[in-house]
Parts: C-alpha cells; sequence; structure tokens
C-alpha cells in the first residue's frame, strides 16, 4: 500500500494523520507552507474543543493543556426575549471546554506527527499529482484553491450567503464574574456577543467576538478598521457592549482594555455550506474531503473543529478497516456513512442562525429557573447528536424536559 496523502495541516488532517499513523496506515502530510508560519500568522479563528475531542487528543497521546487558564467551566447565558428583564442563567459545562489557540495546537499536533516517523511535503502541489503517488488522497483543508474540486450540495445547504458577520479579537482588559466561564449574549435580531476565556499565545487572556446579523446593528464594528484608527476602533468595541450587553462592560477596565497585539483580530464572514464530500480526478483516482473542505459551519455553535476531529476518527477506521481498493465506491460509501454523523451538526447549526423558535425558547425559560436543565442543555453542546433530537422541535424538548419532572 503506498498509504494515504492528507493535504492540509488542521486539526482535521492532523487529527486524521495522528490516527492513521496509530493504525499503522502509511500517510504523508502535504502542507502548504511550513509550520513556524503558522505560530507567526493573525487568528483565523478561536475553537473551543468540547470533551470529546479532548478524549480523542487523549487517545492520540497529544491533549497537553490540563489547566484551568486552558478552559471553560461554565456557561452565563443572557437571552433578550423582549420582556424588560432578559432570561439569565449560569450552567455547568461537563467536562469543560479547552480553549487554545490554534497557532499554538496545531504545531503542536504536528510535531508529535513528526516526532513519530510522520512524513510532511511543504509546498503547493496539485492534488492530483498527489493522488498518483497514493491508494486514497484526502483534502482537509477549506482554504480556497480547494474549493473547485469540491461544489456546494444546494440539497444540504439552505444558505446562499452568510447569516453573521464576525469580528472576534484576543482582548486583555476583561474580568470574569464567574472564574473559567464564557459569556454568551443572545440578542434576537442583531446576533450575539461571546466573551470567552482563551489560551493564546500571549497567554491567559479573553476572546470577544461579535457576531453581527447582516444589517443589524453590531454589523458596523465588523467592517472597522483597527489598524486605521486603534483608539476609534476601541471606543466602538466598548460602546457596543456597553448597550447591548451592559453586565459585561462594566467588568471591562476601561483604562487597560486593549487587544493583545495589533492584528489579534479576526472580521469576515462565511456561509454555512456542505460541499459535495468526494470528487473523481482526472485520472479515475477519487479525492475525499473532510472538515472545513467538507462542511463550513456557522462558529455559533462551535462544532467546526469539533466535527473535524470526529469526521477523522471515523474516517481513519473506515480506512485502517478497510480491505480496498480506495475507489470511488469506497469514497460514495465513506461519505455517506460519515455523514450520518455530520447532518445533526449542520441542521443544528443551521436552525440556530435563525430566529429563536418557541420550544427553544422554553429550553432557556426552564434552563433560568432549573440549574439540571441549565447544565444539561450547555453540557449537550458535547453531543450534537442528543442537541439535535432535542432542539429540533418541541416533542425533542418536551422529552428532554421531562426528564426532569418530578425528581
Ligand atoms: C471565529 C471562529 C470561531 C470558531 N470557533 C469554533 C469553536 O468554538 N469550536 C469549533 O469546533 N470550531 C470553531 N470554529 C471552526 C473551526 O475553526 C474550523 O471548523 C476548523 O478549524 C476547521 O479545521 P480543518 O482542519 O477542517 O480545516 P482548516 O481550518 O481549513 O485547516 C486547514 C489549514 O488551515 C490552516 N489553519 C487552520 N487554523 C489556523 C489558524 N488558527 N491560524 C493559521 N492557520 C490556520 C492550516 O494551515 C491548515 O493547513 C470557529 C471558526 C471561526 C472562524
Amino acid at each position: 500500500m503506498t498509504g494515504v496523502g492528507i493535504v492540509g495541516t488542521g486539526i482535521s488532517g492532523l487529527q486524521l494523520a495522528l490516527r492513521l499513523q496509530q493504525s499503522g496506515v502509511p500517510v504523508t502530510v502535504y502542507a502548504e507552507e511550513e509550520v513556524d508560519r503558522l505560530k507567526g500568522a493573525r487568528p483565523r479563528n478561536f475553537p473551543a474543543r468540547f470533551g470529546r475531542t479532548q478524549q480523542r487528543e487523549r487517545e492520540l497521546g497529544v491533549f497537553a493543556w490540563d489547566f484551568a487558564d486552558a478552559q471553560v467551566r461554565h456557561w452565563a447565558v443572557t437571552v433578550r426575549t423582549g420582556d424588560p428583564a432578559p432570561l439569565e442563567f449560569l450552567a455547568d459545562l461537563t467536562p469543560p471546554s479547552s480553549v487554545v489557540d490554534f497557532r499554538i495546537y496545531l504545531p503542536h499536533l504536528l510535531n508529535a506527527f513528526l516526532d513519530r516517523g510522520g512524513e510532511l511535503v511543504v509546498g503547493d502541489r496539485p492534488v492530483e499529482e498527489i493522488a498518483g503517488r497514493h491508494d486514497l488522497v484526502v483534502v482537509a483543508n477549506g482554504n480556497r484553491s480547494m474549493r473547485r474540486l469540491f461544489p456546494v450540495d444546494r440539497s444540504r445547504s439552505p444558505y446562499t450567503g452568510p447569516q453573521r458577520i464576525l469580528c472576534a479579537g484576543i482582548y486583555l482588559g476583561i474580568d470574569e464574574e464567574v472564574p473559567h466561564s464564557l459569556d454568551i449574549h443572545f440578542l434576537p435580531g442583531a446576533g450575539e456577543i461571546l466573551r470567552l476565556p482563551f489560551y493564546s499565545p500571549a497567554g491567559r487572556a479573553d476572546v470577544l467576538a461579535f457576531e453581527a446579523v447582516p444589517g443589524g446593528p453590531l454589523e458596523g464594528i465588523c467592517h472597522a478598521d483597527p489598524d486605521a484608527d486603534p483608539a476609534a476602533f476601541r471606543r466602538q468595541v466598548l460602546d457596543l457592549v456597553a448597550v447591548h450587553a451592559p453586565g459585561l462592560r462594566e467588568r471591562i477596565d476601561t483604562a487597560g482594555f486593549s487587544l493583545t497585539a495589533p492584528g489579534e483580530l479576526a472580521q469576515g464572514a462565511l456561509t454555512p455550506v456542505v460541499r459535495q464530500g468526494w470528487a473523481r480526478l482526472d485520472d479515475d483516482t477519487c479525492a475525499l474531503a473532510v472538515g472545513d473542505a467538507w462542511i463550513t459551519n456557522d462558529p455559533l455553535t462551535a462544532q467546526g473543529a469539533n466535527l473535524g476531529s470526529h469526521t477523522a476518527f471515523a474516517l481513519a477506521e473506515l480506512i485502517a478497516g478497510g480491505t480496498g481498493p480506495f475507489d470511488e465506491e469506497f469514497c460514495r460509501d465513506a461519505c455517506a456513512r460519515l455523514w450520518e454523523h455530520a447532518r445533526h451538526v449542520v441542521e443544528w447549526s443551521n436552525a440556530f442562525l435563525g430566529e429563536l423558535p418557541p420550544h427553544v425558547g422554553e429550553v432557556f425559560r426552564r434552563a433560568a429557573a432549573d440549574k439540571r436543565v441549565a447544565d444539561a442543555f450547555v453540557s449537550n453542546f458535547n453531543d450534537p447528536v442528543t442537541m439535535w433530537r432535542t432542539v429540533s422541535g418541541p416533542d425533542g424538548v418536551a422529552a428532554f424536559l421531562a426528564g426532569f419532572d418530578g425528581a
């Protein structure tokens, strides 16, 4: 076997590479650029990795951040419902999520792969060339360059444009009400404001993120240029927080509030899409897509990296357990099996971008009155299948809430 070629050194590609390596399958990773470039890059994402992802990392022997400064243990949720007082609840997230900057996380995984004898090829190479060298090529790189191979699957992609516009930075000067907690403010019609602890290259800091509904009151900051006038940008951020999340504003020290360094900010928008998960290449070989190359979710439900990790393990099992050939039939079958799990993430994530349905409002109301409901709801972010079964309709919510009746 000439093994598997993996294009991309994000969480999906690296966890797949490490898992195949563990299973004794020959694997080569293809990276666009040297790993040191990643360390010096601007932040592109702020992924929270839930318990199941951390468990997979432990199985791979790469989990390295078992300390409080890299964890979220509680969620403080505020929902503006139109009533004068918002709904509020504090929930325990069990197990805690891990919040490590990918500029720390990804080089750590890549180095583990290399230390164990893994092969890395750096440089831009056509997928067709890579496919010619291996039994199977897996594209795990959500970059634009790979998209031509995997057209959008319209039947699984309800949106044709971004549903949120993002402005998220890594800041100093924000205090926490509850240590190691995340704040999320749901602002119907406007979007969401989040604050979460984050283990960044500058050490423990906080991510402050605006997920703006296009055309709504949070959108302006997503287009403001922090480099052109840093003081004006800072003022605009503080003013928005004061209006839409006043409790959070009270915990920001105006004098000490700043990005951890210039450029530690990500702004932009993505359209949530599911792409065709496999492609036939020129010479009748096939390429599979995983991670963001296959499915791009809006970050709101914090699932993209977790889904990439889940898919990496599931695909590694199919490859290691397969007898070959890794042809079109294998790719088609693998894709169908992986979708069985992934569809829950996609349908839930897409639903959360729309208006708050009454049955989800009911979960929030019960969570505000009963901490057991709050804890269970928040902890289900670690279990997207259960989460989607719960919030997909009134029956799921009724069954979920019935579990707390009478106890
Ligand atoms: C603002 C934001 C917040 C997010 N929050 C969450 C969350 O809380 N939980 C969650 O599960 N998902 C979250 N996501 C989604 C998650 O980041 C992606 O789904 C995931 O990183 C996809 O990984 P991948 O390996 O499939 O593909 P890609 O990310 O496309 O990886 C492929 C290539 O991208 C490069 N790359 C990846 N990350 C970085 C980086 N940080 N800096 C520089 N280069 C990089 C690498 O070179 C790699 O080869 C968030 C995304 C954004 C934009």
